[in-house]
């Protein structure tokens, strides 16, 4: 038996709990803040059981009855989710940890998790009847959104900076979307699409300035633990630019246990940035409860380089209320911790999965985690994405 219909009920303020109407086009709310999608999780609950799963699709649309498409047939779907959660024996082992995994999120479509978000958002374009859509990236969800975009036959209009990663320009491009380079940050690509879409009928697809990513993204909080056996790990390292997976899985956990499916134990919630952009690290050090933009961000991980993440308020709480941490690494050890990872376990991740390594590095190495705990990692891309960066160490 299988229970696929949506339960969504309507949409939310992540602010003032104001409620908005699901089913039509819908950006921030009326404060500027990003919309959550809530869920009648009393009627999923009646209707659909956990055990189903195994006879779903072998994708995050495995979740459909907590996912904001009404009809199947606007599911755009390239195959994403569903993604390995693999044991680091050797390098577990070399420091002395006995129970860590690395979800592999590189093995999404297009090379990323943005793969989730954008399979959401895409096809809640398809449902509402949107045919162009703009997005400013820092690189990996341009690439998923001009796939994305490209299989629905929809227009895409995309801003990167010109420093993007090589792949993600020649990924856009054959993908057949309007790519313009910016000199200058994500930011700055940003202001360009708010400036530009009401006039260019642009969809915008921002991070958190729709409501669907996030519902794509967190996918990969039931996936962990339904991988997990229905126990959630003791900790989670999450690599945080705009902080869409690390808000969509502590949302999905919470629908989890008002679905009856997990209990009210939580990881603790590790956000990990780098010393060149690491604004949602002093938020959390300063016990602000919202963070300020951070000048001349500058990294070789592309999707971290978020000088002023719009859901920052989110992230810290996620962090706070969980009991864990945001704590930033430098470039250098990022890089090292790749190359090991890689040497030891057979997986090339990319930068930005590289700096949760370096941060496990970290916080076992001061005591803030012990040995025995279970500890998943977010690998949120592949190495093969970044071969300039790796260039650097390798030289020919
Ligand atoms: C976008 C991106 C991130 C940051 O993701 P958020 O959920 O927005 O914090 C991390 N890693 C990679 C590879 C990315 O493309």
């Amino acid at each position: 038996m299988i229970f696929s219909m949506t339960t969504v009920a309507h949409l939310e303020c992540s602010v003032t709990g104001e409620r908005y109407e699901a089913g039509k086009v819908q950006n921030l709310s009326k404060t500027g803040m990003p919309l959550l999608v809530r869920y009648d999780l009393k009627t999923a609950r009646d209707n659909w059981n956990r055990e189903w799963l195994a006879n779903g699709p072998r994708s995050m649309w495995r979740y459909a009855p907590v996912m904001p498409v009404a009809k199947p047939t606007s599911i755009v779907s390239l195959g994403e989710g569903w993604t390995p959660l693999m044991k680091l024996k050797r390098y577990g082992a070399e420091l002395g940890c006995s129970n860590v995994w690395l979800k592999d999120e590189g093995l999404n479509p297009t090379g990323s998790f943005k793969a989730r978000g954008l399979s959401c958002a895409v096809s809640m374009c398809v449902e509402l009847g949107i045919t162009k859509v703009a997005i400013p990236s820092a690189g990996n969800a341009a690439s998923a959104m001009a796939a994305y975009a490209a299989a629905a036959g929809i227009e895409a209009h995309i801003f990167m900076p010109k420093d993007v990663p090589q792949s993600n320009y020649i990924e856009c491009k054959a993908f057949g979307a309007r790519v313009t380079l910016i000199d200058g940050l994500i930011s700055d690509c940003a202001k360009i699409v708010g400036d530009r879409k009401e006039a260019e009928g642009w969809f915008d697809v921002s991070t958190l300035k729709e409501p669907y990513r996030i519902e794509g993204k967190k996918t990969m909080g039931y996936e962990l633990a339904e991988q997990m056996m229905w126990k959630l790990p003791d900790a989670i390292f999450y690599p945080t630019g705009g902080g869409v997976g690390i808000i969509g899985m502590w949302k999905a956990f919470d629908e989890m246990e008002q679905l009856g499916w997990i209990g009210p134990e939580r990881p603790r919630m590790i956000a990990v940035q780098v010393e060149g952009c690491q604004p949602v690290v002093r938020a959390y050090n300063e016990g602000a409860e919202r963070s300020q933009f951070f000048e001349n961000a500058a990294t070789v991980a592309a999707g971290l380089r978020v000088p002023k993440p719009l859901g920052d308020f989110l992230i810290l709480q996620a962090v706070r209320q969980s009991g864990g941490t945001a704590i930033a690494v430098s470039d250098d050890d990022m890089m090292r911790a790749g190359v090991r990872l890689a040497t030891e376990e057979g997986m090339f991740i990319a930068p930005e999965g590289a700096a949760c390594m370096a941060a496990l590095e970290k916080l076992v190495g001061s005591g803030f985690l012990k040995a025995n705990e279970r500890i998943v990692i977010y690998n949120t891309g592949s190495g093969l994405k970044y071969l300039e960066a790796y260039s650097a160490l390798f030289p020919r």
